[in-house]
């Protein structure tokens, strides 16, 4: 196996009091997320919800379990009783599933919207124009079973870190822009879910406060 644990100590010990961790376990086998458990990780993040499922009714229950990838609408019902933060709400038709979905099975479930700014046309996530027009639009504001706790991105998977800071730095600018007109009065919007393992020390300088990380815990995936 992986040095899983090993490798986790010393990631976490690359954070900054506060900045939460989630171990991105997706393709990973339980027995890799059982030695990071042992060690006291209690946040994973899977992509897929299949995958997720299966690694929820075979590990210990008080894992707080992430979904980070895209999320069809028509997946939510099966991680609604269990998941903790949908990481990726890249529309207001996936937020009024969740809030469907989290109030029949009488639960809050924390979310995260997510946005685009990285220059690849493939990736998932609302552009600030559309973020702002979720936001305006109100509707969210009726919905007593999500929690909106702040922002997620991925920056561009390029060489150039003057360009990966600089899209961080748009992200957190954005972050204060809306923490300012829609959640001063919101202790709950408070992260901001950037930085991967390539990137993540980037992330850091730039305002993050959760690193989503699964290749300098795990080893590379085989998919
Ligand atoms: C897979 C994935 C990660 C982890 O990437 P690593 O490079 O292995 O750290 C983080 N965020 C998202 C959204 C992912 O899909």
């Amino acid at each position: 196996m992986y040095d899983v644990k090993g490798n986790l100590r010393e990631v976490l010990s690359s954070l900054p009091a506060g900045v939460k961790l989630v171990a991105i376990s997706k393709y990973h086998p339980n027995e890799y997320i059982e030695a990071a458990y042992a060690e006291g990780q209690r946040i994973f993040g899977e992509s897929h919800e299949q995958e997720l499922r299966q690694k929820h009714t075979t590990l210990p229950n008080d894992i707080e379990w992430h979904f980070i990838g895209h999320l069809q609408t028509n997946k939510v019902k099966y991680i609604a009783p269990y998941v903790s933060m949908v990481e990726a709400v890249d529309s207001i038709k996936l937020l009024r599933e969740i809030e469907k979905q989290a109030a029949k099975c009488d639960r809050v479930i924390n979310v995260l919207l997510e946005l685009h700014i990285a220059e690849e046309a493939t990736k998932y996530g609302l552009s600030l124009d559309a973020c702002r027009e979720l936001l305006a639009g109100g509707e969210w504001r009726q919905m007593g079973h999500i929690r909106i706790c702040g922002l997620m991105m991925m920056a561009s998977n390029v060489d150039d870190e003057k360009q990966i800071a600089a899209e961080f730095d748009i992200a957190d600018h954005f972050f204060n822009e809306v923490k300012t007109q829609y959640f001063a009065d919101d202790d709950s919007f408070c992260e901001r879910s950037w930085g991967m393992s390539d990137d993540y020390p980037i992330a850091l300088a730039h305002g993050s406060t959760m690193v989503r990380i699964g290749t300098r815990i795990f080893g590379p995936r085989v998919y």
